[in-house]
Parts: structure tokens; sequence; C-alpha cells
């Protein structure tokens, strides 16, 4: 059975894929299957962000596993801003390097100490039977001082785990490292264990 991933963006596939290593499932990125067409964000939760993508998406290839995950980074002193807005901070279409700009010059001259950060992931998944299951995922750190790292994608050249002692920033770990503490594979953890306990193909 096909397992698609609800997202146009290539990081978030990627880490997906390398979490189903050595599973019978190959995930497929929605550009493996053609679909093409953007998908608004306009729920006031990661809930219902995650679950719209997946109903779309199921909608349009019913015979199929959907998952879906809505993710954000939220800055402690920004009162948790960019929350779900984080994919639109700078703007509809932002390059990474504009986000990463705009979150420093927001936190400039904020000592270490305020710039706790978390990113949170809600993932859904779907069955073609329409049954839905939901995890969340935490991932807690710090917002460093400038960008480090080429891995990765959108936060992360500034997002400095606490299980490394804020020495690293997420863009300079390999993703299988990143996949180890990341609020991604946290959430799919969840919904991967119910995924074993269908044992459908
Ligand atoms: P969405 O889940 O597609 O709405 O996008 C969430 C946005 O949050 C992304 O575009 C990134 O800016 C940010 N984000 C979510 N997860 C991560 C991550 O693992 N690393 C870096 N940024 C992330």
């Amino acid at each position: 059975m096909k397992l698609i991933v609800a997202t146009h963006n290539h990081g978030k596939v990627e880490e997906i894929r390398e979490m189903f290593a050595g599973l019978e499932f190959e995930p497929k990125s929605l550009k493996d299957v053609g679909f093409t067409d953007e998908i608004v964000e306009d729920g006031n939760t990661y809930f219902s962000n995650s679950l719209k993508k997946a109903r779309t998406i199921h909608a349009k290839y019913p015979g199929s596993i959907v998952l879906a995950d809505d993710s954000g980074l939220e800055v402690f002193y920004l009162d948790n801003r960019p929350g779900i807005h984080s994919a639109r901070y700078a703007g509809p279409k932002p390059i990474q390097s504009d986000m990463v700009n705009k979150l420093l010059l927001e936190l400039n001259g904020v000592p270490d100490e305020k710039r706790g950060a978390r990113f949170v992931c809600v993932m859904v998944m779907l069955l073609p039977d329409g049954m839905v299951f939901t995890s969340r995922g935490e991932c807690y750190g710090m917002i460093g001082n400038f960008p480090r790292g080429n891995n990765g994608f959108g936060f992360d050249p500034v997002f400095l785990p606490v299980e490394f002692q804020y020495r690293f920033s997420m863009a300079e770990l390999p993703t299988e490292i990143k996949n180890q503490v990341s609020h991604r594979s946290r959430a799919l953890s969840g919904v991967k264990s119910m995924l074993a306990e269908l044992n459908t193909k």
C-alpha cells in the first residue's frame, strides 16, 4: 500500500523517508504522485492544518495511507510566535535566509537565557477507510545568535537543541541525528507504532 506524505516541503519528506528506512512503507512525496496544488493552511491549530492537508490528499488518492504534519517554531520571548504561522513568517514564499534573519533581528540584544524555544509538530495519519490517528512531538532548545550549518531547512541554522547542550544547530547535525531528537520524529514515532500494529501492505 502506498503511503503519501502530504507536503511540498522537500526537507520534511527527506526526514520522514529516513525515519521509515527499513520499514515496509516507502513514503511518496506529493511530487512523486503528481499533486502540485497548494493546500492553504488557514486553521487555528496545528491539528486542523494537518488534518486539512491529510483530507485533501486522501480525497484525491483514497486507496493510500496519508501522512500530514503541521509544525512550527515557538519562541518564548516572542510569546510563542511565529508558531502556526512559521511557514509564512517572512512572507508567502520566503527564502530560508529571510526567515532566519528576521528572527535574529527580532531577538537582537536578547540574552541567551531568554532565547528559549521549541519546535512543535502535530502529525495526522489518515487510513484508506477514513480512520484518523494523531500524535504530537516537541523539541526544546534555544535560538542561537547567528546561523550555522547547511543541513535541514527552515529555522534549523539557528535552533540549538537542548539534547546536545546547545552546542550544535539543527543544521549542523546529519539528518539521522536530527531525527533522534526532532519534534517530527517524536510525533512520527506515535503514528508509526499504530501503523506497525495495522500490519497493512
Ligand atoms: P508547515 O508545517 O508546512 O506549516 O511549515 C512549518 C514551518 O515551520 C516550516 O516552513 C519551517 O519554517 C518551520 N519548521 C518546521 N519544522 C522545522 C524543522 O524541523 N526545522 C526548521 N524549521 C522547521
